[in-house]
């Protein structure tokens, strides 16, 4: 997607060969207009399946998650990093290895909001590893939900999460898809361009 892809370049900020950091219209501050855009790109791709609902994970896909529950005009269900003690053993549960903290945590849903056979469009800001994407996936699998299609806002396509969902055969749509990163320098997959 041009508009997100500009912004990338003249907002981004690579840390490294492996973090991008786009806290001034994604992660930290959000640019609402652009997040209802990208919804929009994300519906047309994705607008003959049938979705009941969109699920992302806390706190950073919960911008651009809501713009699309809006546009397929179905709820979205945030996944908790939380394991809540009053949610107790009326949920899903499963582990994710975080990219950026480099640490193992919790992924927890009740089991009131995701249902056997609804059809989930999973959203994240970023895939990386697909860690991240593969807990929801579980979650999802867990409660005999059926994932219809991963929307990804940005992607490092260096990095090994695109082809752990393609495994999956459910399909992926990557707003921003990252060929390589190094400090001040950004290059997209030329089929992006
Ligand atoms: P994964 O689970 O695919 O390895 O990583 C995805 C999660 O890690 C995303 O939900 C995102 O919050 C975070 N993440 C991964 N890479 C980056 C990055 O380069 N920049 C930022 N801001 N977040 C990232």
């Amino acid at each position: 997607m041009k508009k997100l892809k500009d912004k990338i370049l003249t907002e981004g900020k690579a840390l490294n060969e492996h973090v991008l950091k786009v806290d001034s219209f994604l992660n930290h501050q959000v640019d609402a207009n652009l997040m209802a855009e990208m919804a929009e790109a994300i519906y047309q791709k994705f607008k003959n399946l049938e979705i009941d609902k969109v699920v992302t994970i806390e706190s950073s896909g919960i911008a651009p998650a809501i713009y699309c529950a809006q546009r397929f005009n179905v709820p979205l269900v945030i996944i908790k990093k939380q394991v809540s003690l009053i949610l107790d053993d009326k949920v899903y549960q499963s582990e994710v290895i975080s990219f950026t903290k480099q640490k193992t945590y919790k992924i927890t849903v009740s089991k009131e909001f995701l249902k056997p056979n609804e059809k989930i469009l999973i959203v994240d800001d970023f895939l990386a590893n697909g860690q991240a994407a593969l807990g929801v996936y579980d979650l999802v699998c867990q409660a005999g939900a059926i994932t219809k299609a991963f929307a990804m806002i940005i992607e490092k396509s260096f990095q090994d999460g695109r082809a752990k969902l393609e495994s999956l055969n459910i399909p992926i749509y990557s707003l921003a898809r990252i060929k390589r990163l190094a400090p001040s320098q950004i290059e997209f997959l030329e089929e992006e361009i």
